[in-house]
Order: structure tokens, then C-alpha cells, then sequence
């Protein structure tokens, strides 16, 4: 954050105001928390009738016959039709897996270990030698946490406003073998809201990896969560890696963890023949065959693409009003002190707030005494530790707006208290 000038003066009378509401909120008991981005009840209960949407009989698809039984499957393959637009990918390269994509990430590095993905000598895998992956920052916890789990080093490298800082992850690929994929986050990403740019998937596609075996982790979560009229556009990646001579380059992931159920919904990978030849041989060890008819009832649900889109467009009413509730917060209370900056998604579940370095984990603390729980200082970064302490992920979609309203009035406080501490004499 480029630090524009504090006025001291102005800093003195917002501590004083932030005081008396600090102690306010923190005599009032209260007991919020704003921590992880998940759909709250209202967005749930759009997809309730997923519980009935199959009555007793219908287990079956034209492709796939009765659905009831064991049987390897690629994913049903209406389902395949009406979801690979969504992400950019081809029915044909598409996989549908049970709940959580973060499973299938989990399941292709650990996989990896054993047996290489292609581009690597056949018959190898990664175990017994040094494994790093790239990771953007802030960015995703789970990726990192994926990580330090299944022993892969991390080597950060700063996000931009057009997606990880291309230079340096054109140099460290290019020159270090040990390096074999990166984590990305490509459309309003976790937590900062940057979609890639064109420039970005491009060079991702076509950059020299020292890895044969080099993978891009595309994990497209929220493709179609939009919270505003302008919906960001992104180049998509296996096509761009197609054209640059790199078909097997990118792993694509996706689910529809906040499109339905996050605790029931179904998953996604996408990627080149050799690449989903390779993921479904190794899949096809640990399981007999996905949940098809969890498969069929979101089938049965969307009907079509423009089925998902149009439950996507009542999320984001639910939503929207929550992301406001928040930014309109930020910039009342914080906006002329100049000690913040923040991010203004236009999709994605979180806002990530930049507070004066080597405050964010006071800001955390002061919330904790007030009654409200923010995601840990740090959580953005592998291990936990952001260097410049200064980066808080703010999740908008649980709380309700009443919620957020004195949530974010005890979060700015501790801002405005974080930074006279820090700041003033
Ligand atoms: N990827 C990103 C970027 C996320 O933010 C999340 C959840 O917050 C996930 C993956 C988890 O997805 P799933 O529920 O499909 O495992």
C-alpha cells in the first residue's frame, strides 16, 4: 500500500470517536464473526428443492442407464453440456467429481508423488525430491495449507492487478526443475477480486517451464459468482495452452460448493486428453465410481446453463447488498484518514482490506476483545505469516446485514485504533 499522507490531527479525533465505540462494543457482549467466506442460509434455501428434485423412479439418463449401481463415469454427460461453457472448457474435457474441489487439488499433487503427471519420463513421480509451487499472495489458505499437508515448499510471489507478478514467475519456472506448478485463483480471487488478464493467461500458457511436468492450478471457484451488472472476462486457459504448444500446461478446477450446497454439491476438473486419461487412472484406485445421482439431481435442477446463470443472478441479490453494507462502511469511516485500502470485487466472496503495516494482527486482536471474529492476521499467506502484517480478509456472505452493520463499525475502530497506535506519538 502506498501510504498518502495521515493528517495526525484528523487521526486524533477519529481515535478518540474510535475509543468510546470500542469500548461500547465491547461492554454490549457482543459475539459476530466474519471470518470464512461461506453462503449464508438465504442462498442455501435457493437450492432446497435439489432435495426433492427426484422423485422415486427417476435414476436413470439416456447415456448412462441406471444410475443406482456402481460404475466408472467420466461425469454425467448432460451434465458435462451444461456446465463446461461455464468454464470454459469442452464437455469432453471435463470430469464431475462428488463435493469439494479442493479434494480433487489435494488428490492430483498428492497423486503427483507417485505418479508424475505427463511430461515427465513415465513411471516416475515426485517422491524423494525437493517440490515447490508458486503461490500468489494474499491468496487462497487452503492452497497453501494443501500444501505444507503433502510437503511442497511454497515460494510466494506478489499479486498485481492483472494476476501474479509475471516476470518473477516467468523467471523462477524458467530456471528452477524443482518448481512444478502454481496455485491460481484466476477470476475474482480469493481474497483480493483480481480477475487475469488477457496478458497474464497468456504468458502463463506460453512461458518455458525448467519442469517437464510444470502444472498451472486453475482454480476457477468462482467463474460465475458475479456481484455486479459488469461481469469480468477471462481468456480461457486450456485453449491458450492448446495454442502456445502446452496442451497438458493447466489442471482446471471448479464446483458448485456456492451454486448449491457447499456441503453437497458436485465438482470439477478440466484438462487435456492426457491430462483427464491421467487423472481418472489415478482417480479410478481410490473410488468405484462419484455420486451419480447427486450428479443427476443437479441435472434435474439446472436443466440448461442459462438455468445456472439464473440462479447465479438471485445469489448475487442476496449478495450485492452485503458487499455495500461493507464498502459503504470502509469509506465513511476510513476513506479521508488515509490509513486503509480496500478492494471493490466485482464477484468473488471477499473484500480484502489493507490496514498501516504491522497492524493487521492488533486490528484482529482489538475485533477479538469487541466481540468480533475476523480471519487470523496473516491467513493469506503460506505458513500463516503476511511479512508486512497489514493484509485482513473480510467474507461479506454469512453475516446478516444488521451483522455486518456492527461488525464493520467495530472493525473500523480497531483500524483507526490499530493506526493511532502505531502512528501517532
Ligand atoms: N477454491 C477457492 C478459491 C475457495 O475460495 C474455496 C472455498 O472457499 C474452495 C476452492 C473450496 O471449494 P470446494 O468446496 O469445492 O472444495
Amino acid at each position: 500500500m502506498n501510504h498518502p499522507t495521515v493528517d495526525p490531527q484528523l487521526l486524533r479525533e477519529a481515535r478518540d470517536r474510535a475509543r468510546r465505540e470500542h469500548e461500547e462494543a465491547k461492554a454490549s457482549g457482543l459475539k459476530l464473526d466474519i471470518t470464512r467466506g461461506k453462503p449464508c442460509s438465504a442462498q442455501l434455501d435457493l437450492s432446497e428443492r435439489l432435495l426433492t428434485v427426484l422423485a422415486e423412479g427417476e435414476h436413470t439418463t439416456q447415456a448412462e442407464g441406471d444410475l443406482r449401481n456402481y460404475s466408472p463415469t467420466q461425469g454425467l454427460t448432460e451434465l458435462r453440456e451444461i456446465f463446461a461453457p461455464l468454464l470454459d472448457v469442452r464437455p469432453d474435457q471435463l470430469v464431475v467429481r462428488d463435493n469439494s474441489s479442493l479434494s480433487l487439488m489435494h488428490q492430483c499433487v498428492a497423486s503427483s508423488f507417485f505418479h508424475a503427471p505427463p511430461g515427465a519420463p513415465e513411471g516416475t513421480g515426485w517422491a524423494g525430491q525437493t517440490v515447490r509451487f508458486l503461490a500468489p499472495v494474499p491468496g487462497y489458505d487452503r492452497h497453501f495449507t494443501v500444501c505444507s499437508e503433502l510437503g511442497v515448499e511454497l515460494v510466494t510471489v506478489p499479486m498485481t492487478p492483472d494476476g501474479p507478478d509475471m516476470d518473477l514467475v516467468e523467471e523462477l519456472a524458467g530456471k528452477d526443475a524443482s518448481i512444478k506448478g502454481i496455485w491460481c485463483v484466476p477470476k475474482y480471487s480469493n481474497p483480493t477480486g483480481v480477475t487475469y488478464s488477457s496478458e497474464t493467461v497468456q504468458r502463463l500458457a506460453a512461458m518455458e517451464t525448467a519442469a517437464p511436468d510444470f502444472r498451472v492450478y486453475w482454480d476457477n471457484a468462482y467463474a460465475i459468482h458475479h456481484l455486479r451488472s459488469t461481469e469480468a472476462q477471462l481468456d480461457p486457459i486450456l485453449e491458450a495452452c492448446e495454442q502456445a504448444g502446452h496442451p497438458d500446461r493447466a489442471f482446471v478446477f471448479g464446483s458448485t460448493s456456492k451454486v448449491t450446497f457447499a456441503g453437497g454439491g458436485v465438482s470439477f476438473f478440466a484438462s487435456s486428453p492426457a491430462n483427464v486419461a491421467w487423472f481418472l487412472k489415478r482417480d479410478g484406485f481410490r473410488s468405484i465410481g462419484p455420486d451419480k445421482l447427486n450428479q443427476l439431481r443437479h441435472l434435474r435442477f439446472f436443466e440448461t446453463t442459462e438455468g445456472v446463470q439464473a440462479h447465479m443472478q438471485r445469489h448475487r441479490e442476496i449478495l450485492e447488498p452485503k458487499f455495500d453494507a461493507v464498502l459503504r462502511h470502509l469509506e465513511k469511516d476510513l476513506a479521508e484518514l488515509g490509513i486503509a485500502e480496500w478492494t471493490d470485487p466485482d464477484g468473488g466472496y471477499f473484500i480484502s482490506l489493507d490496514v498501516v503495516p504491522g497492524t493487521a494482527g492488533r486490528v484482529v486482536e482489538l475485533a477479538k476483545e469487541a466481540g468480533v471474529a475476523l480471519t487470523p492476521a496473516g491467513a493469506t499467506f503460506p505458513g500463516g505469516v503476511d511479512p508486512d502484517d497489514r493484509n485482513i480478509r473480510i467474507a461479506p456472505t454469512m453475516p446478516s446485514t444488521d451483522d455486518l452493520d456492527t461488525a464493520l463499525r467495530v472493525l473500523t475502530s480497531c483500524v483507526v485504533l490499530a493506526a493511532a497506535e502505531s502512528l501517532l506519538p
